[in-house]
């Protein structure tokens, strides 16, 4: 699966790396698609070294109102608007200004995502999108990933994670979002009056 591609690729190791004791199994495909929930996503984090970690996995109806192949213009705007949106780490995460924090890499994997915003990027990225065109969809619903990874000046000042992807996509509703850092790891649920996670 392509979520789990990407977790076996930058987080698990990463959690790994920290000593996290990380499942060796696979979640099946029937439990994937069980966590996709209208209104409900899921934010990782890991932070080891100077290197912070994100994944953000969204059902899409949660940011365009929609979980099909986008058959109208304004569908099509809506789509590229909401990963050109996603792709400015830096504004919908706010991190704490003396952990002098900078996004350096984002990739957004989404279905119809290549197809509304054409061939944009390097050949390697547009090959790596169309590999998995249609990789987040499942039975008429389709999720997006983020994957983000910010470089700190200052880790040790990192103590906290506040999200604005509320404002932002206001079908958003719950966000379940789970750490791992260097002081240990654990979950909370974000919500639009609780939006800050402290690491
Ligand atoms: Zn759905």
């Amino acid at each position: 699966m392509l979520v789990h591609s990407w977790l076996s690729r930058n987080v698990l190791p990463a959690l790994a790396g920290l000593g996290v004791i990380v499942a060796a199994t696979p979640l099946p495909a029937s439990a994937q698609h069980a966590a996709h929930e209208h209104g409900v996503a899921r934010l990782s984090a890991a932070l080891e070294g100077g290197e912070l970690l994100l994944e953000f996995l969204t059902p899409l109806d949660n940011l365009v109102g929609f979980e099909h192949a986008p058959t109208t213009a304004a569908q099509r705007q809506a789509l590229a608007d909401a990963a050109a949106r996603l792709r400015e780490g830096g504004r919908l995460f706010v991190l704490p200004e003396a952990a002098a924090c900078v996004q350096r890499t984002v990739e957004i994997e989404a279905p119809w995502l290549s197809e509304v915003e054409g061939a944009r990027g390097h050949d390697h990225d547009h090959e790596h999108e169309h590999e998995h065109e249609h990789a987040g969809e499942v039975r008429g619903h389709a999720d997006l990933v983020a994957s983000y990874q910010f470089v700190c000046g200052q880790p040790a000042a990192l103590d906290a994670l506040d999200t604005r992807l509320f404002e932002f996509f206001p079908r958003l509703h719950e966000i379940r979002a789970e750490r791992a850092t260097p002081h240990g790891q654990g979950a909370t649920v974000l919500r639009p009056g609780a939006t800050t996670m402290a690491f």
